[in-house]
């Protein structure tokens, strides 16, 4: 451990300690199994079991991990070291929400890596290997912002009010929702039905909500009137949903409609003529939607193009999520209340209704807002990127300079290895 790994070692204990009283409460605790990376230990501590709370913040207080994980699944014996003698009871349907695997423009602007052996410097996400010396080792800066938070919280609509109300009628109150301390949130549904589930049919929910393996053959597309059935504004499920969207986006204009089919971000926009004729018939198309009328011809608008609109559409609807995470049932996730060592932000319940108000750079920092503690770091990489805590944004930072900040901006800064620190 060096100074500053043993600073954030001392931080963390103190934020364990103080929340001693107001730990949140695990669910099905002693069922669950706990895993750590920990500042004093290389690699993960796991197959860790508690019979209660108290051993776990026992252990918290002592090692004050860096991460700090629990299972989704419910096990009898969750400390055995071998997964089939662990006792599967049921595992919790889970849903991780992060921009990580989200395409954002602002991932081009924050996010770079360094080549570990060459010193290359790289914006955006990591290449397969260094351009100038081929060596596949780097190390990665991947820092936040308004933008990228923001898709997450977009995303975690689509999957609550767009999905799991909706189609699949879970109570709100079933629906357990966390910020994860870094990108993203994590939705939890504890109910005995999806805790019952195998991995297929985890699977299927995950491709109904990121919208894949929809087949597009109801069409019955005629080619010498150009026609073809579409889909109706009340129709259930994915049909309905697309009409809807359509309708949405055709009615906001026809500079907004021309943006979301000629936008890359979506994929391969639709060319430019057939963009022409979609609008042109705008208006024609919304009075069809509005009237329930499922014939939606245009001439030289064909299957493909039609294809691609509903693509577009798709992904204008859909969760994305990441399905890895839904459909493995031995899944650790960050464990509730704990800080989260890559941000040194931490995990906090996040009702839903609150979602839109709630602000992880307010909201989820370790220590209170209010706190006038500073301290001296210095920027040890080549670039440090703005960051926004609270209020305020920290802006204009020198690689090899040395800042006094506050103490939330510090911990940021140094749990994100950019900065060292030089005095508390
Ligand atoms: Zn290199
Ligand atoms: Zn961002």
């Amino acid at each position: 451990m060096n100074l500053t790994q043993y600073y954030l070692y001392k931080l963390f204990q103190a934020y364990y300690k103080a929340h001693l009283k107001n730990y949140p409460t695990i669910s099905d605790l002693p069922n669950r199994e706990f895993a750590f990376i920990r500042w004093d230990h290389p690699g993960m501590q796991r197959h860790i079991g508690y019979p209660n709370s108290n051993f776990l913040l026992d252990y918290l207080v002592k090692y004050a991990p860096r991460h700090s994980y629990r299972s989704a699944t419910i096990y009898s014996t969750p400390s055995a070291d071998k997964m089939e003698h662990k006792g599967y009871l049921g595992c919790d349907f889970v849903v991780d929400i992060d921009s990580d695997h989200i395409p954002t423009s602002c991932q081009h602007r924050h996010n770079y890596v360094i080549c570990k052996n060459c010193g290359k410097l790289l914006l955006g996400d990591k290449p397969e290997e260094c351009p100038d010396c081929h060596s596949k080792k780097f190390k990665k800066i991947v820092w936040i912002c308004d933008e990228c938070l923001n898709v997450s919280k977009e995303q975690v609509h689509h999957l609550i009010d767009g999905f799991l109300l909706k189609d699949f009628n879970i109570p709100l109150s079933a629906i357990k929702l966390n910020f994860s301390g870094h990108r993203g949130y994590h939705v939890r549904i504890e109910s005995k039905v999806f805790r019952s589930l195998d991995q297929e049919e985890r699977r299927e929910i995950a491709d109904y909500v990121t919208g894949q393996g929809f087949s597009y053959n109801i069409w019955n597309y005629k080619p010498v009137q150009s026609n073809m059935s579409g889909f109706r504004i009340d129709q259930p499920g994915w049909p309905g949903k697309i009409a809807r969207e359509f309708y949405k986006v055709l009615s906001q204009g026809s500079d907004y409609t021309e943006n979301i089919f000629s936008n890359p971000r979506y994929g391969n926009p639709i060319r430019s003529n057939v963009l022409r004729i979609l609008i042109e018939r705008r208006i024609d198309l919304i009075r069809k939607l509005e009237n329930k009328n499922p014939i939606w011809g245009i001439p030289h608008v064909g299957p493909t193009t039609w294809h691609r609109i509903f693509e577009i559409l798709r992904d204008l609807i859909k969760a994305d999520i990441d399905v890895v995470v839904s459909i493995d049932v031995h899944r650790l996730i960050r464990l509730e209340g704990s800080i989260h060592g890559k941000a040194g932000l931490k995990v906090v319940d996040v009702p839903y209704e609150k979602l839109d108000e709630f602000d992880p750079l307010t909201d989820a920092l370790t220590f209170p807002k209010e706190s006038t503690n500073k301290l001296t770091i210095k920027i040890t990489a080549p670039i440090c990127p703005p960051i926004r805590i609270g209020k305020i944004t920290y802006d204009n930072f020198q690689p090899d300079e040395e800042y006094t900040v506050p103490l939330n901006v510090g911990l940021f800064l140094l749990c994100k290895d950019v900065a060292e620190l030089i005095k508390n």
